[in-house]
């Protein structure tokens, strides 16, 4: 049913209880010509642009729990393109420029809201980092501007930009077309429109493991039994290191938690999404009030989706450090995420040693905002079996060649990036 005017009138008539649910739920069938496995943003985008660019609809897509449950519905939705590096900044671009029109590409309102992005500067060496970084961003086409510190204060009234900050703030790199999106819509958005245009949505399906024929893979079991596949995606962030190793072949990909907290909700005061590398935080405030805030990793390998307090104080102090004002705030809740590390903070799509087992991982921090781009560049490699122009440098085997993309290295610490 497509999503209207009209029909949220003629819903309204019958008080809402005869709307068709936003997708089926068929048994999974013997074989398919794609099977994603992994129903989180990536691979739902991905079987969402294998049927509506390439024509493909023979597909399912394989989820252990829920669509949406794993990091697509945990993260902080922060949405940006500002990347130094050419194959990062370019494929980041394809993805805002996806956003932009995704809500009415999906007909599902995802929420997009482009309320900027605010990478703060501490010290002449962010400040050097950042003008270069906005340099680069332009010079692609992609919008940049570098604040001083004025500029910050008047855009952001409640940070503390005093001298005698814990935190000096000198200025900062904004992002005017970067802000925030629903994470669950994303997800539910993209489910709704893959099964409108034929894909088997399978949930509660965990794959346990593989029937390997010489250097292709036959069989992939399942909890629901077992599926045949012309051709595999593997979609499944952090547990993408063990899925790989059923597989027979070892990712370059490490496992580590990532939380993130949210406050009590409360009257809109923060209209921007600000983050600062040197102090490894973040903070933006969502519809429902609540601000939504992180930081680093636990730093240790887990797959354990649960938080712990070390890294929720040192989120909640540095909020407090730059924001004073929010000091007598209450904490809701807080959760944790396994994110998918790779060694160079860039992401990999595309083939691996196995014939028709492609893969799409290495997200770190940040896949939420490539959720789009990653669908599209994978839907693409699994059609064409080639990468597409925007993916053709996130290889596996670059990591073998020297060829790595080391965005963490273009800051003037590692994580300023
Ligand atoms: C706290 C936190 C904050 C974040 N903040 C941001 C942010 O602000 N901006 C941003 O861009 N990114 C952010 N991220 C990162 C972002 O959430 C992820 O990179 C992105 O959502 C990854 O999407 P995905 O579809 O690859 O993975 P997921 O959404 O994790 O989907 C993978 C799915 O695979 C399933 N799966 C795993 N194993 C199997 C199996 N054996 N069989 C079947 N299914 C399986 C899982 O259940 C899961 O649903 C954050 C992450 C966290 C945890």
């Amino acid at each position: 049913m497509k999503y209207s005017i009209f029909s949220l009138a003629r819903n309204a008539l019958t008080y809402h209880e005869n709307w068709t649910q936003a997708w089926r739920s068929p048994p999974p069938r013997r074989e398919y010509d794609v099977v994603i496995i992994g129903g989180g943003g990536h691979g739902l985008a991905a079987a969402y642009y294998l049927a509506r660019n390439h024509g493909i609809t023979n597909v399912a897509v394989l989820e252990k729990g829920y669509l949406g449950g794993g990091n697509t519905g945990r993260n902080t939705t922060i949405v940006r393109s500002n990347y130094y590096l050419e194959p990062n900044a370019h494929f980041y671009e394809h993805s805002l420029k996806l956003w932009e029109g995704l809500s009415a590409d999906l007909n599902y309102n995802v929420m997009f809201s482009q309320r900027g992005v605010l990478n703060l500067a501490h010290s002449y060496a962010d400040l050097d980092t950042y003008s270069r970084r906005g340099n680069a961003m332009r010079l692609n086409g992609i919008d940049a501007e570098l604040l001083l510190r004025d500029d910050v204060e008047r855009m952001v009234p409640l940070l503390d930009c005093s001298p005698n900050a814990r935190y000096p703030v000198m200025g900062g790199l904004l992002q005017r077309r970067g802000g925030t999106a629903r994470h669950d819509a994303v997800a539910w958005g993209y489910a709704r429109g893959a099964d409108m245009r034929g894909v088997d949505l399978i949930q509660q399906c965990e794959v346990t493991g593989f029937t390997r024929n010489g250097s292709r893979i036959d069989e992939i079991h399942t909890t629901r039994g077992t599926i045949r596949a012309k051709k595999i995606g593997l979609a499944v962030a952090g547990h993408s290191g063990h899925v790989a190793a059923m597989a027979g072949f070892r990712l370059p990909i490490e496992t580590h938690v990532l939380q993130a907290l949210v406050s009590e909700p409360v009257k809109p005061v923060l209209d921007t999404v600000v983050t600062s590398g040197a102090v490894h935080f973040y903070v933006s405030q969502s519809d429902k009030g609540e601000l939504v805030l992180g930081g680093d990793l636990d730093m240790y390998n887990s797959y354990g989706q649960r938080s712990n307090l070390p890294p929720v104080e040192h989120a909640v102090q540095s909020l407090i450090a730059l924001f004073p004002c929010f000091s007598r705030l209450r904490m809701l809740r807080t959760w944790g995420g396994v994110m998918d590390m790779s060694m160079d903070g860039s992401p990999i799509i595309g083939k691996t040693p196995i014939d028709n087992l492609y893969v799409d991982c290495g997200w770190c921090y940040g896949g939420f905002k490539a959720t789009p781009a990653s669908g599209w560049c994978f839907a693409h490699t699994l059609a064409t079996g080639e990468p597409h122009a925007l993916n053709a440098a996130f290889t596996l085997d670059r990591y073998g060649l020297g060829r790595t993309i080391d965005e963490k290295g273009g800051g003037p610490y590692p994580w300023v990036h």
